[in-house]
């Protein structure tokens, strides 16, 4: 796919809008995003920064030997409300014994070879906890992408990442990522997209102003 002519514009639009890009899931060092990230499949972040808490409950940061503490029962018990809870303790308790006493790898590989860990998750571990830039593909990501131009995926969500990834600068990636994510919850939401109020509309092949 050609990168949309708009490219570059559209960059500079969502850099203005959201200037101040917080990081949704509640954390305090990689290992707490990585399971946050695991309980976000297919669950709202509001609802994830509820629970995060029971499960880290210390006032440092947790480590893999406090989940394995918990115990399963009472991580799943906990996790209860993320949906999923049963492959969602499987990959918490999985990672936990693959990282008791080691830290959380900033490496792709060696991220994806923990239980539960997918190409999404070891992305946004790597942009959001170490600074990485990484363009992982989430609802809003991939929906945002094919509505602007910047992807022309269908329902496919790895080819919205190798499409992005092959159009547009690495240095962009990450800001990005979290920006079209904003975008999606604010603005250019699943089903009633508010095109009449988005600073991108005079650039978007899917305006409806
Ligand atoms: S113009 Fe509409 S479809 Fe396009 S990005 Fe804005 S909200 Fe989404």
């Amino acid at each position: 796919m050609e990168a949309s002519p708009n490219t570059n514009k559209i960059l500079q639009i969502l850099t203005q809008t959201y200037p101040e890009l917080p990081i949704p899931l509640k954390h305090r060092n990689a290992f707490e995003l990585l399971i946050a990230v695991i309980l976000s499949a297919q669950c709202t972040d509001a609802r994830v920064n509820t629970v995060t808490p029971k499960l880290f409950p210390n006032d440092r940061p947790c480590a893999a030997a406090d989940i394995l503490k918990l115990g399963e029962d009472q991580v799943r018990k906990i996790i209860y409300p993320c949906g999923y809870y049963n492959s969602k303790t499987k990959a918490i308790m999985g990672c936990a014994h693959a990282l008791l006493n080691k830290e959380v790898s900033s490496n792709f590989q060696e991220l994806t070879a923990l239980p539960g860990v997918g190409a999404k998750t070891a992305q946004v571990v790597q942009a959001q906890a170490f600074g990485i830039d990484a363009f992982p593909v989430d609802t809003h990501v991939h929906r945002v992408c094919n509505r602007l131009g910047l992807a022309d995926s269908g329902k496919n969500r790895d080819k919205t990442e190798r499409q992005v990834k092959a159009t547009i600068s690495q240095k962009h990636w990450s800001r990005l990522h979290l920006e079209l994510i904003y975008h999606g919850r604010a603005l250019c939401t699943a089903r009633k997209p508010k095109c009449s109020e988005c600073p991108l509309n005079k650039l978007c092949p899917s305006s409806e102003a």
